[in-house]
């Protein structure tokens, strides 16, 4: 059955307190869109269209387009297509899970804490360790791998017990210098290496030589990538962004039906998309991985809600 819903979307920028440094270089500004759709009764709900371009979505100008596209009334559920996996998010999302935004986000999820890259790290870890995190991601790739060998390893002897540790390579490295990097790991040393090589048989190379988990993340940024490393024996950690990965529902039908070992991750969208991932995540079995989406620290508190 299908209802009417009058539509309408607005845009907005949120910077952060200092620019993102990943191996796709700087990213100073998070733009996305917030989608509102109005039942008959009145009844409010709202999507987040929170895009990275370079990490397989559209571009924010495509999604714009589509929206302009609709006019002021849709029919639900509304046809996106698989061209444009963060709008997808966005429909998909929005009246199962986007209701009452402003409910306060469960306290019983585990986060992880993303850490920020080079000799930073020796210092960001501690605040929020005493704010109760146990979970850090540190970015790697970005500096040379020996250097930031050495940094990980201060980091290590640093991070008090019952602390677990994530290196992300945003598959930045060479072959050869994942090799250098995962041998030079102690064994059980951290939770995973995420992504250290673009390529998927790389990747299959690594995860049949070392003992490290692994975790695909760039390889797997939507629903129809998912499928294809699935489809080509990837049988680590898939790292999951919902909120650029198309429709949710589908989503979670390919999760559940093939068991996949799953971390949540943030595409540093608002509490938006983020109470949306996590309302929808609470109906799926998943394993007990922390959730890589405890990212609001990297914005200033004056723009901590998204402006509609
Ligand atoms: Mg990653």
């Amino acid at each position: 059955m299908t209802s009417n819903y009058l539509f309408s979307f607005g845009r907005y920028q949120r910077p952060f307190l200092y620019p993102l440094q990943t191996a796709h270089g700087q990213w100073s500004v998070r733009e996305g869109l917030i989608i509102q759709l109005i039942d008959a009764a009145g009844k409010n709900y709202w999507g987040e269209i929170a895009p990275i371009p370079w990490f397989g979505s559209e571009s924010l100008a495509q999604a714009i387009e589509f929206c302009t596209s609709l006019g002021d009334a849709v029919c639900w559920p509304v046809v996106v297509p698989d061209q444009l996996p963060a709008t997808q998010f966005a429909f998909s999302s929005a009246i199962p899970y986007g209701y009452e935004p402003l409910e306060p986000i469960s306290a019983d999820v585990s986060w992880s804490f993303l850490l920020p890259a080079g000799e930073k790290v020796l210092e960001a870890w501690q605040q929020p360790w005493e704010l109760g995190y146990r979970t850090f991601k540190w970015k790697i790739g970005v500096a040379e791998i020996a250097k930031e060998l050495v940094i990980f390893d201060r980091l290590l002897t640093a991070l008090p017990q019952g602390a677990k540790l994530r290196l992300d390579a945003n598959a930045g490295l060479s072959y050869i210098d994942a090799c250098t990097c995962l041998s030079s790991l102690p064994t059980g040393a951290i939770e995973f290496l995420e992504q250290p090589v673009a390529s998927l048989t790389e990747m299959l190379r690594l995860a049949e030589r070392f003992d490290t988990p692994l975790a695909v993340d760039e390889l797997v940024s939507n629903l129809g990538r998912l499928r294809h490393c699935y489809e080509q024996g990837w049988r680590g950690i898939y790292v999951i962004k919902p909120c650029i990965a198309g429709s949710l529902a589908a989503l979670g039908d390919f999760i559940q039906e093939r068991q996949l070992d799953v971390v949540l991750s943030s595409s540093l969208e608002s509490s938006i998309g983020q109470r949306a991932v996590l309302r929808w995540s609470e109906e799926q079995e998943m394993q007990g991985r922390a959730a890589g989406m405890a990212t609001s620290s990297w914005f200033g508190l004056e723009h901590g809600k998204p402006r509609i």
